[in-house]
């Protein structure tokens, strides 16, 4: 049964091969056998039977809906009703939202049932989820390895077929680079596409929600319900609903026979430089060429690119990000939300304890490079300057989309490293977000789709390849990682005992 496809595990309960309630019930024992991978924060099988029973009666009294009785999980970065929601954070340890999050009100209002709330990097500020105060999540191809961050927690779930499907967010990377470390599909959609109303603000301007599944056409068909305008969210954008599953099986170019072997013919691909150069490890250099030889297979074109600024992704990235961080995380001041220092002289003392206590090393690491950033006499040297160089990123890609349909690269320079390996280097942890940082800052959608694995000692380490499209262009984005998932088997693959 965890084996299955969304469209798989829709038609077993159609043909009530197995029921909801029982679905849930078979997910949940998975989750508990697992628990030592720590993908889950929060299970409260209380919450997801009842949710169970009740998608349970909508199918006996003949409603119908895709998602209808299929499980979820959610990143702890989603506020939802009931549960806790901490963000990985000690500071909003059992705090609980008295609302859902428009992504988890609209997935609940399609009849899915949520496991539970998953792991992740405090606050979402990560790349490995070791910065989570409740421990660091596991990678179940190598359980020694990282699952990648922030999103690990969701990123583990779904490749130990915990759960079919999980939400994410992803400000710099969250969702492809785990997604990628993993070997599972992440989509990140175009910045305003989802609506970031009940999602715990870490940079406004770059976080956005989306999806991890093991195949593109469960992160379509889920996508259809999570996207679209929220009036709640000053960011969402205006737009029509769209059917993101429209292109799937269908021939890039309308015109072309639909028994074509080549079904891309006609499709574009930019491979900017930038993205293959002296930083990017051998093995996963390799994963990916072979990869583009399988898209030119199916009748792509390949054309090499440049996007120039991809170096300065890094420092415009963390000086924006942080900026934003140390404005939205003021609000945690011992008053408001979640957890308050015990012991304090004055009201002052009080804010400087419970934010000393309750942030982490790199939340409060964030928090110092981002007020300072935001100071007199700094703001004009770095704040500003990044964002000139934000809008140079953004102009770069547009200047590429001119000579291609989608851009493809790595997602991350080399396979999951080891726990432990990089926590004490912050520097070399953000270099690890290199090739993700510059679609995050455009605002432009990207996707990571399994591609292989690694070499020698890390031949158990998948390795993801980048789709990254122009913007609203998810439906085309989500046709070329599904054309590659149907000629390919490495979404079928999975971890030892999985
Ligand atoms: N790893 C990046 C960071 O630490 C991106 C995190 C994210 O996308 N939420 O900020």
């Amino acid at each position: 049964m965890h084996q299955k496809n969304l469209t798989e595990l829709r038609t077993a309960l159609d043909t009530k091969q197995i029921s909801a309630l029982e679905l849930a019930q078979y997910f949940l024992r998975r989750i508990e056998n697992e628990h030592e991978l720590n993908a889950f924060l929060d299970i409260n099988p209380q919450l997801t039977l009842d949710a169970a029973k009740a998608a349970e009666q909508k199918i006996a009294r003949g409603e119908k809906g895709p998602l209808l009785g299929l499980p979820v999980a959610h990143k702890d970065l989603f506020v939802t009703r009931g549960w806790k929601s901490s963000a990985g954070s000690r500071i909003l340890a059992n705090y609980v939202s008295p609302f859902d999050a428009t992504v988890v009100k609209r997935l609940s209002s399609a009849g899915m049932v949520t496991l539970g709330k998953t792991n992740m990097d405090e606050f979402a500020m990560g790349s490995s989820n070791e910065n989570s105060f409740f421990g660091p999540v596991h990678n179940p191809w190598d359980r020694n390895a990282v699952p990648g961050g922030s999103s690990g927690g969701s990123a583990a779930a779904v490749a130990a077929a915990l759960v079919p499907v999980a939400t994410g967010t992803d400000t710099g990377g969250s969702i492809r680079q785990p997604a990628s470390l993993t070997g599972i599909t992440g989509i990140k959609p175009t910045y305003g596409r989802v609506s970031r109303y009940g999602i715990i603000a870490f940079a406004s301007s770059l976080d956005q929600g989306g999806l991890m599944a093991r195949w593109a056409a469960d992160c379509a068909l889920v996508l259809n319900t999570i996207s679209g305008f929220d009036p709640r969210d000053s960011t969402s954008v205006k737009r029509d609903a769209e059917d993101y599953t429209r292109y799937l099986s269908k021939p890039w170019q309308d015109t072309a026979p639909r028994t074509d072997d080549r079904p891309l013919t006609g499709l574009r691909i930019g491979l900017p430089r930038e993205y293959f150069g002296a930083g990017l490890s051998g093995d996963v250099r390799a994963a990916i060429d072979a990869a583009l030889q399988k898209y030119e297979e199916l009748g792509a074109i390949l054309v090499n690119i440049s996007l120039p600024q991809t170096e300065l992704s890094i420092p415009v990235y963390y000086i924006i990000s942080s900026a934003e961080a140390s404005s939205n995380l003021s609000r945690f001041d011992g008053v408001r939300y979640g957890y308050r220092a015990t012991e304090y002289r004055d009201l002052l003392d009080m804010y400087k304890k419970t934010r000393s206590e309750g942030f982490g090393a790199e939340v409060k690491r964030r928090i110092l490079v981002g007020t300072y950033v935001l100071s007199h006499g700094y703001y004009d040297s770095y704040y500003l300057q990044a964002q000139k160089i934000r809008r140079m990123i953004a102009q770069d890609f547009q200047n590429a989309f001119t000579q291609c349909d989608m851009i493809m690269g790595p997602v991350s320079p080399s396979v999951a490293w080891n726990l432990g390996e990089k926590i004490n280097n912050p520097l070399q942890m953000y270099l690890a977000d290199i090739y993700t940082l510059s679609t995050s800052l455009a605002g432009l959608p990207g996707m990571s789709v399994p591609c292989g694995f690694g070499t020698g000692a890390h031949a158990a380490r998948p390795v993801g390849l980048q789709i990254i499209s122009n913007y609203f262009n998810e439906a085309r984005m989500l046709q070329v990682a599904d054309a590659f998932q149907r000629v390919t088997d490495w979404c079928q693959k999975a971890p030892i005992g999985v």
